[in-house]
């Protein structure tokens, strides 16, 4: 939607004529911050691979983290979830009801997966997703494979609801700043070129056959902080690239607890620390090329989220005197048609053969689980051959989250970065839905490979999605108008020197 205010701009250029800039005045913005604990309950099934997994401990809560911005014609809404990744149907009811009880527009709600692998049932399967397979496909999908659970489902999308639904109740004119820092030594691109040309996850330290990393990392820690009238920070977005791994032991948000623990450590208890994780589809907390042994679990979690709350938190103390109550707020979305990869006739029979018996031995139990993967992924495209993948823009000022729903490599994030007009892009990943890993092209051709570019009933998107993605998230962008940064006060007019400071040495 152009805005009012624009054509204004536009008309006092041309009554003022050529030589003034036009003042573009942003409109006063309303902010306002609100999370729910979306934790699962012990026992509850544990997602992240492609057989079941079940929560056996309490480390720290799951989390719903939502931010609300209004700026009285456009309201938009981000939830930073703490969720291995939320899948389409959730999306769109999440939506229908925040429209609802907000006026909010399904399509100004960005919902972002941390894509933390020590939280709740949010796939890899959802309930009657396989119903209209046969008998042998259903039971791989729902007996072996790692299943939504509807209980789950339904305490996760009442939490995201209610925290926006809170979050734009008790909006109000916080000061809100932008900034970015750098955090490049706690992550790593965990694909690498090996000798035989290929390029391999995950080659594990030592391996000889290690030339050099595929790909890169985005170092890039982006940042909106809100302060209320009293100075206290009441809540922070915080942009960041790598996979929520890490986990400690235990139902845990992953190092977005570390995040936060390290912002609530220097602001306060109350502050809502809304992570959306990037470009992240091949970073990881792992050196493979380490010489030492690295932290885990839980150490792990505080050495990544730590640093990168850390750093959140030295970029905040740097806004304090360029803090604004205007912005310009805006979404937009499209939806793009990608078609999914086909497996062979004759690799979709052999894998159909192999998964009529269970095996024991762990090579064939290897072969067994992407087998079963191609012949759930032949029901999924018997079903739904070309899948919707949503693209979404949301606009804060002069900072534009620009989303995909996939485990997206980081070149593409960096390639958006480069591609956009804003002072400030923050790709957010596993958002509004998902489509698995989205390699690059180059990591599906013949230099490439790695868990990644396995063919899975997850991850099965055409080589060019990728590029698809990031040339759809750019256009939507570069359709925007960014805002500018805002600045701190010019510095007072000179009226003298330091009268101790003015002085020669004195040596006597
Ligand atoms: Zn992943």
């Amino acid at each position: 939607m152009m805005k009012a205010r624009i054509l204004i701009g536009m008309i006092g250029l041309s009554l003022l004529g050529v030589g003034l800039d036009p003042v573009w005045s942003a409109p006063a913005v309303r902010t306002g911050f609100a999370e729910r604990d979306i934790s699962p309950e012990i026992g509850m099934e544990r997602p992240g691979g492609y057989g079941k997994g079940y929560h056996q401990k309490f480390h720290d809560a799951c989390k719903a983290r939502a931010v609300v911005f209004d700026d009285g014609s456009d309201v938009v809404a981000m939830v930073g979830l703490d969720a291995l990744f939320i899948r389409e149907p959730q999306v769109i009811e999440i939506r229908r009801r925040i429209s609802e009880k907000t006026g909010i527009a399904p399509g100004a709600v960005l919902i972002g997966a941390s894509h933390s692998h020590s939280s709740g049932p949010t796939g890899m399967v959802l309930p009657g997703e396989f119903d209209h397979a046969d008998a042998l496909v259903q039971d791989l999908a729902y007996e072996q494979s790692s299943a939504a659970d509807p209980k789950y489902l339904e305490i996760m999308v009442n939490g995201i609801v209610e925290a926006v639904t809170e979050a734009f109740e008790t909006r109000a004119d916080l000061r809100i700043g932008f900034g970015r820092g750098e955090e490049g030594s706690a992550v790593f691109n965990r694909r690498w070129r090996m000798k035989n040309g290929l390029s391999f996850t995950h080659p594990r330290n030592g391996n000889p056959d290690m030339v050099e990393p595929a790909g890169p990392i985005d170092p890039e820690v982006g940042v909106i902080g809100a302060w209320n009238e009293a100075g206290e920070l009441v809540g922070c977005v915080v942009n960041f690239a790598c996979h929520a791994t890490t986990s400690p032991a235990g139902i845990s948000a992953n190092y977005p607890w570390a995040i936060e623990k390290v912002i609530r450590g220097s602001f306060g208890d109350k502050v809502t620390v809304v992570f959306l994780n990037g470009a992240s589809g091949d970073v990881t907390q792992v050196d493979n090329a380490s010489p030492v042994v690295q932290p885990t679990g839980e150490a792990s979690a505080l050495l990544v989220g730590g640093r990168v709350g850390a750093e959140a938190v030295k970029v905040m103390l740097g806004m304090s005197t360029s803090l604004t109550t205007e912005a310009e707020v805006a979404a937009k979305t499209e939806v793009l048609k990608i078609p999914r990869r086909k497996p062979s006739a004759e690799r979709i029979a052999k894998s159909r053969e192999l998964v009529s018996e269970k095996p024991t031995e762990a090579q064939a139990i290897n072969d067994w689980i992407w087998a079963k993967e191609i012949v759930m992924l032949q029901a999924l495209i018997e079903a739904e051959p070309i899948r919707d993948v949503e693209v979404q823009a949301i606009q804060v000022g002069p900072a534009v989250f620009v989303t995909n729903p996939a485990e997206y490599f980081c070149e593409f994030g960096l390639q958006q970065k480069a591609g956009s007009p804003f002072p400030f892009t923050w790709p957010v990943s596993l958002a509004n839905g998902c489509v698995g890993y989205v390699p690059t092209s180059e990591a599906l051709g013949p230099n490439g490979g790695g868990y990644e570019t396995r063919l899975t009933s997850y991850s099965n998107l055409v080589p060019e999605a990728g590029d698809q993605i990031q040339d759809a998230g750019i256009a939507l962008v570069k359709s925007m108008i960014p805002g500018e940064v805002p600045k701190a006060k010019p510095a007072p007019e000179f009226k003298g020197g330091w009268q101790y400071g003015d002085v020669p040495p004195e040596l006597k």
